[in-house]
């Protein structure tokens, strides 16, 4: 199995690589835009907007709130084919983290006018945010209190880390609002407007691989409707964690489109640059990395599929999400650092782009979870599933 397109999902593979070729890529130059920056919001806004009309932005979203409707094992074909292309506007293609998702589907039908609709359709952003200073892998740990004051709740505390932080329009912000019920039951998803009194964005941190995303959220006596809250009271953490299911896949699926990219690169340097006379593609040295690197590659893509399509299906797929997320993430690091050992002294310079995605690609073993929080959840699954 590999990830292999439907021929309705290739057309807009296609157009996804035309639209990449023929408008993002003369944008980034036409504005001199740095690889490892994030992009001005407006022309961002600008790209966004242009996929949602060619039917890629958002279009796993269904089609009554303005998607195209494309299932789990359709959307990450074109998660992979976007992450094959380097550009800065990787977020804005499909729609990252800054963009609509299904914890979103929860929204009221004020909530699915004034959010989610602007936002399927590119014009608005949010994030998510639920990583505090002094939680991250273990969200019952969260320290931002929602307070209930008759009609409003009020709230305090701060987020840390945060993607799109500084350019979103509103924040999905989770907050205790029950410390004695914990995690289910006690945590609370409240969507919250920047240029509401309290709330502002504190420090934007500069970021290994990737800077101007990442950012702070600060909340000091940010007083908010009652109607601020998505889904259920307590029940913010169970909207994300299914979803987080979904994304850990897609990710798999983004680290395919960076490996694809590696592997080309390297296969085509092998093939040019000559060493001793022969080009080093030759050496069973070099030939070895770029076997190791194409078997990984089809390995993570066949994790992708299979996880996506037990995702449609709605079956349990919290094993193998895990899975995809811990492999397809620790695979896209030995590509990088491989391609990099290929390409010699050329690999550390700039202009080849390989430092760049070195770094970059670093963060995929932290976000949505660490390495080691898979390897957990894994881990307890299979005990349980052999236990006596
Ligand atoms: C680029 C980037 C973007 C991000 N975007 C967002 C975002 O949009 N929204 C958001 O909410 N958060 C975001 N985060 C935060 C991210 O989710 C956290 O960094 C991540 O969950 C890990 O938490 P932590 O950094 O606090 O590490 P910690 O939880 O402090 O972990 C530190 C180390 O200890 C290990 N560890 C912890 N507990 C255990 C255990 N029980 N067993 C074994 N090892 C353990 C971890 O695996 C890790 O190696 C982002 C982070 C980065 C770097």
């Amino acid at each position: 199995m590999s990830l292999r397109a439907s021929e309705d999902v290739e057309i807009l593979r296609r157009s996804l690589a035309r639209f990449v070729a023929e408008e993002v890529r003369p944008l980034e130059k036409e504005h001199r835009l740095p690889g490892d920056v994030s992009p001005p919001a407006e022309l961002r806004r600008r790209v966004r907007m242009r996929s949602h009309e060619l039917g890629l932005y958002a279009a796993d979203m269904p089609h009554e709130v303005g998607g195209a409707g494309l299932s789990l094992s359709e959307r990450v074909v074109l998660d992979a084919e976007a992450f094959s292309h380097e550009t800065v506007f990787f977020e804005d293609l499909m729609g990252g983290p800054g963009g609509p998702s299904s914890i979103l589907l929860a929204c009221n039908d004020r909530q699915r006018e004034r959010y989610l609709a602007p936002l399927v359709r590119g014009e608005i952003t949010t994030c998510f945010a639920l990583s505090e200073p002094e939680a991250g892998s273990d969200a019952t740990g969260l320290r931002l209190r929602a307070e209930k004051r008759g009609a409003r709740y009020v709230l305090n505390g701060s987020k840390n880390i945060i993607t799109n932080a500084v350019q979103c329009d509103f924040a999905m912000v989770f907050a205790v609002t029950d410390e004695a019920r914990g995690a289910m039951g006690g945590i609370t998803c409240f969507l919250v407007e920047k240029g509401t009194p309290g709330f502002s964005v504190g420090r934007s941190h500069t970021c290994m691989g990737f800077s101007g995303f990442q950012g702070e959220l600060v909340f000091e006596d940010c007083e908010i409707p009652a109607d601020a809250i998505l889904g259920q009271e307590g029940f913010g953490l169970a909207l994300a964690l299914d979803w987080i299911n979904a994304n850990r896949i897609k990710i798999g699926a983004m680290a395919a489109g960076v490996t694809r990219r590696l592997l080309a690169a390297s296969a085509t340097h092998a093939r040019a640059r000559r060493q001793f006379g022969r080009a080093i593609g030759e050496n069973q040295g070099v030939q070895w990395k770029l076997a190791d690197m194409a078997t990984d590659l089809f390995a993570t893509e066949s994790m992708v599929t299979c996880a996506a399509r037990m995702w449609d299906e709605k079956l349990d797929v919290r094993k193998e999400a895990a899975m995809v997320k811990l492999y397809a993430s620790e695979m896209v690091n030995r590509a990088a650092y491989e391609a990099i050992q290929i390409h010699g002294g050329a690999g550390c310079l700039v202009e080849t782009g390989l430092e760049r995605v070195y770094r970059m690609v670093r963060v995929y073993t932290i976000v949505e979870g660490t390495s080691e929080i898979q390897r957990m959840g894994i881990a307890r699954k299979v005990l349980k599933e052999h236990a006596a």
